[in-house]
């Protein structure tokens, strides 16, 4: 499991047209004899370039239903963003009650944590003299620790709401008298990001998630019963705030971030991080980045577009209370919410650990890349013309393909 990536490649349905090559933040994907290829060193499990192929031949690796078999006590988490897939007419509470119908024992419902977690950062907010960056979205600390390294410090070190919500859920059901090992608890992701985050956690050994679904899988079942009249509703006890986590702006609404900037989509992300390292935002309290278009709502593992899904969750959101609901939150062990391990970086992008042997890798590379004309169009399958230079001096490819050499 350790080297686990959610974000896969269908072979069968690749053609090799490179679509996916030029989006990724982190040039992880190279074309070679007409097939994709991820380097799992670079990939942060973002899900761009999931997005990006014309041909669906990239996929996120989840968990599936028949996993429900191996416990006896089946709890579900459902993302909030689950709540913006929906027709208005398809009431929140009949969502999260569908979840029985499908065979789970218990619903908790993740916005719940979202609002406990809101509570925890703005603690945090106010007690820290500069930007703080959200650290709810796992692609964007992958991509921090690998790209922006100086940066993880900026991170808020508290558990991400799915993480709270596996945790509080598995508490309150061994206080019921379940044996742990009994209980199952299954996330409802809506990106590929967040099953990584389940499967290889990067600020803890291990997570009290057992298994991912996708919204995308259950989708159709949901809305089955969802629609029957038998269907139970489940009372949803989350504040309008705590479901509005699911799009961009909803977390600095929940924390109470308003000296803040909100950021979503990989390569703006990527933009604004580099303008933070370089100082050029100082006097900013809160950083909210999102890999995905619109926040979660906008997830590679959802159905309804994410523009539609954002204004769907925020005309919810504003039906509900709009007090983040935090009581009880006195009588939680803390440690819940706090990171059990440092954030590292991740050296994927050096040429050698040794000095001497990346200068001379370094010359090398500057030799190849002033016969190639760098024009970055993708052809030879790599993301750039130092990318392609780059494979050739570490090896992975043996001649360069570029079409346009002088
Ligand atoms: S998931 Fe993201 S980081 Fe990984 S290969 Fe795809 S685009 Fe690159
Ligand atoms: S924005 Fe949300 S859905 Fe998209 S990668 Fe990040 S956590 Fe996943």
């Amino acid at each position: 499991m350790s080297n686990f990536h959610s974000v896969n490649l269908r072979e069968g349905l690749c053609n090799g047209c490179t679509a996916c090559v030029t989006v990724c933040p982190t040039e992880a994907v190279r074309v070679n004899s007409q097939k994709a290829e991820i380097m799992t060193t670079r990939c942060t499990d973002c899900g761009a370039c999931l997005r990006a192929c014309p041909n669906h031949a990239k996929t996120g690796r989840v968990d599936n239903m028949k996993d429900l078999d191996n416990y006896k006590y089946k709890i579900a988490l459902p993302d909030p963003a689950i709540f913006g897939q929906f027709a208005p007419d398809v009431q929140p509470e009949r969502i999260l009650g569908s979840f029985l119908s499908l065979g789970f024992d218990e619903v908790f419902d993740v916005a719940t944590a979202c609002d406990l977690v809101s509570k925890k950062i703005k603690e945090k907010i106010v007690k820290t003299n500069h930007p703080l960056i959200s650290a709810s979205c796992p692609a964007v600390i992958r991509l921090i620790q690998a790209l922006y390294p100086d940066l993880i410090k900026n991170l808020v070190t508290i558990e991400a709401p799915l993480e709270v919500a596996g945790q509080l859920a598995r508490k309150k059901a061994i206080e019921r008298g379940l044996d742990s090992e009994d209980i199952g608890i299954f996330y409802i992701s809506p990106c590929p990001a967040k099953v990584t985050a389940v499967k290889r956690p990067v600020a803890r050994k291990k997570s009290s998630v057992n298994k991912v679904l996708s919204i995308v899988d259950l989708y159709g079942n949901i809305l089955k019963f969802a629609n029957m009249k038998n269907t139970k509703t489940l009372q949803l006890k989350a504040s309008g705030k705590g479901y509005g986590w699911a799009r961009a702006g909803g977390e600095s609404l929940a924390v109470g971030a308003y000296n803040n900037v909100v950021v979503d989509g990989i390569e703006h992300v990527t933009k604004v991080l580099g303008e933070i390292e370089i100082g050029k935002l100082p006097n900013v309290d809160y950083i909210e980045c999102w890999a995905c278009v619109g926040g979660c709502v906008g997830g590679p593992l959802v159905v309804e577009n994410p523009f539609i899904a954002r204004v769907k969750i925020r005309k919810k959101a504003e039906l509900l209370n709009n007090n983040v609901q935090s009581s009880g939150i006195d009588k939680l062990d803390h440690s819940i919410f706090e990171w059990e391990e440092e954030i590292k970086p991740r050296q994927i992008m050096s040429l050698d650990n040794n000095m001497t042997v990346a200068i001379s890798k370094g010359k090398k590379l500057q030799e190849i890349l002033s016969k190639l004309p760098g024009y970055d169009c993708g052809a030879c399958g790599a993301p750039t013309c130092r990318a392609h230079a780059e494979d050739f001096v570490q090896g992975s490819i043996q001649s360069t393909r570029c079409v346009f050499k002088k």
